[in-house]
């Protein structure tokens, strides 16, 4: 087992299927983020911090679906989501329902620390936004509006109604990418951290909320257990409040590892007749880290002290 103090940073691009021609900007965007979330926490820096940052560089690279690049809700719309969470105070901001802000997971971290709130959606979040001077961007790309041309022709061509998503999805897997990002670090004074940015899943309803704000959903983070991040079918992860859930299953002595590979036996077994890809990265409090995911793929990168650099996959353990 690692030394409880040496820094751990787990991030993760998104499960689902990743195309080919994609995989390599997934690859180095996340080992970017990794490298970005190691940094921090090498010079003694939190493990809040380095989730945020390393969240905030993959909601800036525009090949996955957060932040710059987020995918389009039926009406041809972003709306983003994101969230935070600290192990030690255990304190959490979340945010959805965003147009424009260029970095969802710092809105989450300003509701975190500067309100008495955890969760603020919508025009409120925005209002606070531009009280704290967060940057603007649009969030729209060529390869999500091409994607969302794609998804309404076969929309059109009769498999019309959203109910038949898992027949969609067959037909068009790459049409929904689940490349949310997330991240989970342990810092050098043990304290743990999670975060997750979104632009939820392609064509969903406005207004619809996923699981990458909802705290013990998508996120969780507490001293007494570990870090774990989700992607995959949002729906899923908030049935079975997925990343609390592994973190309950550290707590009770697993590793991080064994956590996140039950958290998707869980599903498997629980939510086996539906499209249920899920993903989860995790660090425990000895440093230990865990991805698992039942999906084709999980694009993911971690670091650890004895590392020189962050390695990176497109799959890790995936239980079936
Ligand atoms: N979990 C996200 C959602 O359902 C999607 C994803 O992971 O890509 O909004």
């Amino acid at each position: 087992m690692a030394d409880a103090r040496k820094p751990v940073i787990v991030v993760h691009g998104g499960a689902g299927t990743w195309r080919l021609d994609r995989s390599q900007s997934g690859l180095d965007g996340v080992k970017r983020a990794a490298k970005t979330g190691f940094e921090i926490l090498k010079k003694g820096g939190s493990a809040t911090d380095s989730v945020m940052e390393a969240v905030a560089v993959m909601e800036d690279d525009g090949a996955f679906n957060a932040g710059y690049g987020s995918s389009l809700n039926i009406e041809k719309c972003v709306e983003m989501e994101a969230s935070i969470m600290d192990g030690k105070t255990l304190q959490a901001g979340a945010t959805g329902l965003l147009k424009d802000i260029k970095n969802p997971v710092r809105l989450a971290r300003i509701i975190m620390e500067k309100t008495d709130h955890v969760f603020v959606v919508g025009k409120g979040a925005e209002k606070l936004a531009k009280i704290f001077k967060l940057e603007r961007r649009s969030p729209l790309t060529e390869l999500r509006l091409e994607y969302y041309e794609q998804q309404k022709k076969a929309l059109q061509e009769g498999k019309s109604e959203l109910p038949k998503l898992t027949e969609l999805v067959k037909d068009y897997p790459e049409l929904f990418e689940l490349d949310t990002v997330g991240a989970v670090a342990l810092d050098k004074d043990g304290n743990v951290a999670a975060a997750t940015s979104t632009g939820g899943f392609a064509l969903k309803l406005p207004g619809r909320i996923g699981d990458s704000p909802l705290i013990g959903c998508g996120t969780y983070a507490d001293n007494l257990s570990g870090a774990c991040s989700a992607t995959g079918v949002g729906e899923i992860a908030i049935r079975l409040v997925l990343s609390k859930t592994a973190c309950n299953l550290m707590e009770n002595g697993k590793t991080a590892q064994e956590a996140v590979e039950i958290g998707i036996g869980l599903v498997n077994k629980r939510i086996s007749n539906k499209y249920n890809h899920m993903g989860l990265i995790s660090v425990d409090l000895c440093g230990n880290v865990g991805a698992a995911h039942n999906s084709p793929n999980l694009c993911w990168a971690y670091v650890t002290p004895e590392m020189q650099e962050p390695v990176a996959s497109l799959t890790a353990r995936i239980v079936k």
